[in-house]
């Protein structure tokens, strides 16, 4: 169990709307009996296309919402016992859509430093760890600015830099490249995949873009409210047809040689790289000369 990071049990939630007596008007069951389970260190991606749950499945890992029937554990703590509240929060930040409502103070290290001052982390080591967080981020040179005038891309490493800073070991990540324009969406990514790699952060990264995807160490792929696909990226994206079912890309790289298999050459499936595209075709055509 403690290896860990996440488990989720059997999870259903259910939405219910009630007229004003409280009774209850619909049910819309959002997750339906979802399991599974990410390690400590992991870095993995949820897919999905829109309404099929990952938000809501995302807002049950910092236990702003909770199970309807199933469990959830963070760390080994079960989001259903309020005593774990305060932890769980601490050990799992989240990073959202819109930096502009995430983004609360007029100076770039005085918002970073928020989450920290909430926590009661003594005033020197708030600065510290305000520091380090923006040199994480690559914003460093921005600590005295105001956030309104930074780029999206920006703003949102500035967000990033503030879930940092209260040194969480999960970061849940709802579609943060979303807004952004390719260099910010780039920034953001590569900014994720660093404190992956060298802080052990396990990250959790919902996303629509393909390209984002091919780095995690697993994917998990969501329809109506289940798991319907899990695996490496190599091993989901071997599954062009059923990606596709799901109304859901696969990265472009891989779609052409999904095509090019069709045309009749003979790659194998599930290249995700230019790099591997380059590599199986020129053995092929080595092999026809
Ligand atoms: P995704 O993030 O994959 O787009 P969501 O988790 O936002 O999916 O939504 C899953 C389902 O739950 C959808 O059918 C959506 O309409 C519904 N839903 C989301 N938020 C609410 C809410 N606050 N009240 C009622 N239904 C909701
Ligand atoms: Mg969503």
């Amino acid at each position: 169990m403690d290896r860990e990071m996440i488990e989720v049990k059997n999870l259903v939630y259910e939405y219910i709307r009630r007229d004003e007596d409280g009774n209850v008007e619909s049910i819309n069951r959002a997750i339906d009996n979802v399991s599974f389970h990410i390690k400590k260190g992991d870095f993995v991606a949820i897919l999905g296309a829109n309404g099929s749950g990952k938000s809501t499945l995302a807002k049950h890992i910092n236990a702003i919402l909770y199970p309807t029937e199933g469990s959830v554990w963070v760390n080994g703590l079960n989001t259903l016992e309020d005593k774990n509240l305060w932890n769980i929060r601490q050990t799992a930040g989240m990073v959202f859509k819109n930096p502009d409502n995430q983004i609360i103070a007029t100076v770039v290290e005085e918002d970073v430093g928020f989450g920290p001052e909430n926590l009661g982390v003594p005033t020197e080591e708030i600065w510290e760890r305000v520091e380090k967080s923006l040199k994480a981020v690559g914003m460093l040179e921005y600590r005295s600015q105001s956030p309104n005038k930074l780029s999206g891309g920006q703003k949102q490493r500035v967000a990033i830099a503030g879930i940092m800073a209260m040194m969480p070991q999960c970061i849940v990540l709802d579609e943060p490249t979303a807004m952004l324009d390719p260099n910010g969406r780039k920034e953001v990514i590569s900014t994720v995949r660093e404190l992956n790699r060298k802080e052990n952060v396990t990250v959790l990264l919902i996303t629509h873009h393909m390209d984002e995807v091919i780095y995690a160490d697993k994917v998990i792929v969501m329809e109506h409210g289940q798991v319907v696909m899990q695996g490496t990226p190599r091993e989901i994206f071997s599954r062009v047809e059923e990606i596709k079912q799901y109304r859901l890309d696969v990265p472009q790289v891989t779609e052409l040689a999904y095509e090019l298999n069709k045309a009749g050459l003979d790659l194998p499936p599930g290249i995700l790289t230019i790099e591997e595209l380059v590599e199986s075709l020129s053995k092929q055509l080595k092999n026809v000369k």
